[in-house]
């Protein structure tokens, strides 16, 4: 449903995203993984609409994105850094998405009331968002992502400052409501036992290219290079 086709990013002449190719089928978990500044934000933030690309294209259900705005591509995107609303409480931030989807006020709270038990924040709705810790926040975040249901959903880091018996339990609950809804997932992380254990396929990026792509078992069982094997702690 969703491919990148030689997607190029610049940024002072420094290719960050150089001439990446990825398909993504309907339905599929992909997990990026990558060290730090490889340009796993990068990607996202093309398909999302916040990061023209200098050459390639993006393509969406067979149509190309270029020039539709982000608030047309209908992709949902969980940021690394989450920015929420600060002058909205939880359930407005939840919420936002609903709204400007014209959904009426009792399915709205009644949505609202379902994901943030989910991720663990029930009777949060009327909270200050500033009263929130970081992971807390987090969970807003995650949970202001999942609202609309889009068809194809993008996480940064969705998990990246919880706990990890939490983490272990949302990724299982993760799984199987992306699984009950449908949902096509393109998610940044930088655990891979969260990816293994969320994935359909692991994407493993360098310098801004795919150094491999494969089912987990595949990346774990044969690294396409000693990069992959290093970054994966085979070396250990
Ligand atoms: P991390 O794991 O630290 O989040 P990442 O893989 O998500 O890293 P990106 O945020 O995609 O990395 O950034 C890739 C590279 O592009 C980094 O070197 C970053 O400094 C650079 N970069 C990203 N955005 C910009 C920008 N707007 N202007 C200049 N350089 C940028
Ligand atoms: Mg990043």
């Amino acid at each position: 449903m969703l491919s990148l086709d030689r997607a190029s990013v610049r940024f002072a002449g420094r290719a960050v995203l150089d001439g990446v190719g990825l398909d993504v089928a309907e339905h599929e978990v992909v997990c990026v993984l990558g060290p730090s500044g490889s340009g796993k934000s990068t990607l996202l933030r093309t398909v999302a609409g916040l990061q023209p690309l200098d050459e390639g294209r993006v393509i969406l259900d067979g149509r190309s994105l270029d020039g539709v705005p982000a608030h047309r591509r209908g992709v949902g995107l969980m940021f690394q850094d989450h920015q929420l609303f600060p002058q909205r409480d939880v359930g407005g931030n939840v919420a936002f998405g609903l709204r400007m989807h014209g959904m009426a006020r009792a399915e709205r709270d009644a949505r609202v009331g379902e994901l943030l038990r989910l991720v663990g924040l029930p009777g949060a709705a009327r909270r200050a968002v500033a009263s929130l810790s970081g992971g807390e926040q987090q969970r807003v975040a995650l949970a202001r992502a999942l609202a609309p249901r889009p068809r194809l959903l993008m996480l940064d880091e969705p998990l990246g400052q919880l706990d990890r018996s939490l983490r272990e339990r949302l990724v299982v609950e993760l799984r199987d409501l992306f699984g009950r809804l449908g949902t096509t997932v393109l998610a940044v992380t930088h655990d891979q036992g969260e990816a293994f254990a969320l994935a359909d396929r692991v994407v493993v990026m360098r310098d801004g290219r795919i150094a491999q792509s494969g089912t987990p078992l595949e990346v774990w069982q044969r690294p396409a290079d000693e990069f992959v094997a290093r970054f994966l702690g085979f070396d250990n």
